[in-house]
């Protein structure tokens, strides 16, 4: 579980969002096709197109008994390449109809399915996604799919009067985003401005909300107004004599460019809900950062159902390099954000004075279809004495949420990453800290003991823990040097010895890594952490073993699905108990919030024979 190592979050996570319509395709929805047949049960309806996110392309009834459906995944828009995603709903079932779904098209070979991953089911009835137990999903080779990867697994109806949703992974819509915002205007929040940054091709917002406090927020809008603004005021509570103020540092935070990681959403969820709370540290984090946050780069590839694409078919998180209003407007405009700082900064140096705010760090957020765990991906910097502030920030996050893994980070000048916004984006601002954020879609893991599956509730934790670290970042002596000291220098100064320790074991290792060749370095380094020419921080050295580990743990159920383990998606009622490992507790309502409950017993079995889905309770 992703979860901070101290302190509550100020508001527990919410529901995932119930599946909604959408109008504009729903004249053009219908039920995928299916092969009819006479004998046998009525067949399933299928919808992969008419509610937000929807992604099927097709159903086809392949087999009678056991019933057996044939489920293709359809392509990004405009591109072929990306099929990942997949969202759909069923209706129709009889109560007690138990049916095998595969799903087919995957673009991807690995995938976390092997490793015990499931999917997320829910009803109209029980709005609320769970992952299916690990036992019952296999991802194989299928000899009748071409050899092709398929996922397939077995699922009983339990009422007939219910649609049935599945997805990938927990779905976080655009729609769901809007009526968030919405929300978070309306408690007209000092702290909170929310703008229109851009519309997307098909006129969705991009919305850009800047969290500081009053006096930075002004500060803030008088910097992009294009005003010459001064030094900016001694944040509230700075000790009297500290000094000339340095600039307010500003931290930009995206997520979603992938439409398919919605894990990415949630974290982004978590993050604003403690950034905009009244949290001590998010108090204090207000007073000496301006945080730009845009929750959604891509939510024309979010409405659409996409993987990676936006409705053009463009991986946006490839087109960082280039100013393309045109076909990739919502790259552009945050491009474009970020020049208004260093437009700042050169005008401040033209008049031989420091600007009033200075963008430090970019964060982008994703969720990653194959690893465990979450990590950062990092530019190695061309002078290594760089390393300590390049690490400052993965090593507060490593302190603040458990399921941070050092060992998972990478630190890399690779050239096919060469149009990411890590990548990018540090070569249009010198100086600024860009960094691609990963969460597993699966779980964590150290070594061989898995922690459980993630929820929604995991992910906002981790939200929550990305703030608490930015607060240690730059409001505590543990933080290491980034930049200017927020308070005329007294902080700074200060690194305990943990982080001292780690900084000097990540230079040592640099240092060697930098003197060997890019093809030597790839072949002395046997951690799975090493990337093409990149060298990997010692940051991470000492839990190489373990990683690698986890990347060679057996897989559920990956020898695929035949004939005589197809009987045994159906055993006994009592068979098949919600035991322990990755299947996580269920959640219910309690009072306002959303709380992860534990393993409860109650009346009501949610899927029932094969135990597709937990129990929940009756609260
Ligand atoms: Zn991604």
């Amino acid at each position: 579980m992703a979860s901070a190592k101290q302190d509550a979050p100020p508001q527990l996570a919410p529901p995932p969002p119930k599946p909604e319509t959408q109008p504009q395709q729903v004249a053009a929805a219908a039920a995928a096709s299916s092969s009819a047949s006479a004998a046998g049960p009525p067949e399933l309806e299928f919808d992969g197109t008419s509610f937000e996110s929807a992604n099927l392309a097709s159903a086809k009834l392949v087999s009678l008994q056991p019933c057996e459906y044939d489920l293709q995944i359809r392509p990004d828009t405009l591109n072929s390449r990306h099929r990942v995603w997949f969202y759909f709903s069923v209706k129709g079932a009889r109560a007690g109809q138990k049916v095998v779904f595969n799903i087919l098209g995957y673009s991807k070979t690995k995938s976390l399915f092997r490793d015990g991953m499931a999917p997320v089911v829910c009803t109209s009835a029980r709005p609320y996604w769970e992952r299916m137990p690990p036992q019952s999903v296999f991802y194989y080779r299928s000899p009748r799919h071409n050899k092709d990867y398929v996922l397939s697994f077995p699922f009983c109806f339990e009422r007939a009067d219910e649609t049935y949703y599945f997805a990938y992974c927990f779905p976080y819509t655009y729609s769901y985003l809007q009526r968030f915002l919405l929300a978070l205007e309306h408690k007209a929040l000092p702290c909170l401005h929310r703008e229109l940054l851009c519309r997307s091709i098909q006129e969705r917002r991009l919305d850009l909300l800047t969290i500081s406090s009053p006096a930075n927020l002004a500060l803030d809008a008088a910097i992009r107004a294009g005003h010459a603004v001064g030094s900016p005021p001694a944040p509230e509570g700075a000790p009297p004599g500290t000094g000339p103020v340095a600039p307010r540092r500003v931290v930009l935070v995206s997520a979603r460019v992938h439409p398919g990681e919605s894990p990415a959403s949630f974290m982004m969820h978590g993050l604003i809900l403690f950034l905009t709370s009244e949290h001590a540290r998010a108090r204090e984090l207000r007073e000496h950062v301006i945080l730009k946050v845009v929750p959604m780069l891509n939510p024309d590839g979010v409405f659409l159902g996409n993987y990676r694409c936006n409705s053009c078919g463009l991986d946006l998180n490839r087109l960082w390099h280039a100013s393309m209003p045109g076909m990739a407007p919502t790259i552009h405009a945050v491009r474009e954000l970020a020049r208004q700082y260093t437009a700042h900064a050169a005008h401040a140096a033209a008049r031989g004075g420091t600007p009033a705010a200075a963008l430090e760090m970019i964060l982008d957020m994703h969720a990653h279809s194959t690893c465990m765990n979450g990590f950062i991906f990092a530019n190695l910097p061309e002078d290594l004495r760089e390393m300590d502030s390049v690490t400052a920030f993965p090593r507060c996050l490593a302190n603040q949420a458990k399921d941070f893994s050092s060992a998972g980070c990478k630190f890399d000048r690779d050239e096919s990453k060469a149009g990411t916004g890590r990548r990018a984006l540090s070569e249009m601002l010198p100086g600024v800290h860009c960094y691609t954020l990963e969460v597993s879609m699966f779980c964590a893991a150290q070594g061989n003991v898995r922690g459980e599956a993630y929820q929604p509730a995991s992910y906002t934790q981790m939200g929550h823990a990305i703030g608490l670290a930015l607060h240690e970042c730059y409001c505590t002596a543990k933080g290491v040097v980034l930049g200017a000291p927020a308070l005329g220098g007294h902080a700074a100064a200060q690194h305990d010895a943990s982080s001292a320790a780690i900084a000097a074991t990540a230079t040592t290792a640099l240092s060697g890594a930098a003197t060997t060749a890019p093809a030597e370095a790839a072949a002395t380094t046997a951690a799975p952490t090493v990337h093409g020419t990149a060298a990997t921080s010692a940051f991470a050295a000492s839990a190489f073993a373990a990683s690698a580990s986890t990347t060679a743990s057996a897989g559920v159920g990956s020898a695929g699905v035949g004939s005589a383990t197809r009987a045994a998606y159906f055993p006994a009622r009592a068979a098949r108990p919600m035991a322990g490992g990755t299947h996580s507790a269920p959640m219910v309502r309690g009072g306002s919030a959303w709380v992860g409950a534990g393993r409860v017993g109650g009346t009501g079995s949610a899927y029932s024979s094969v135990r597709c889905a937990s129990r929940l309770s009756n609260a």
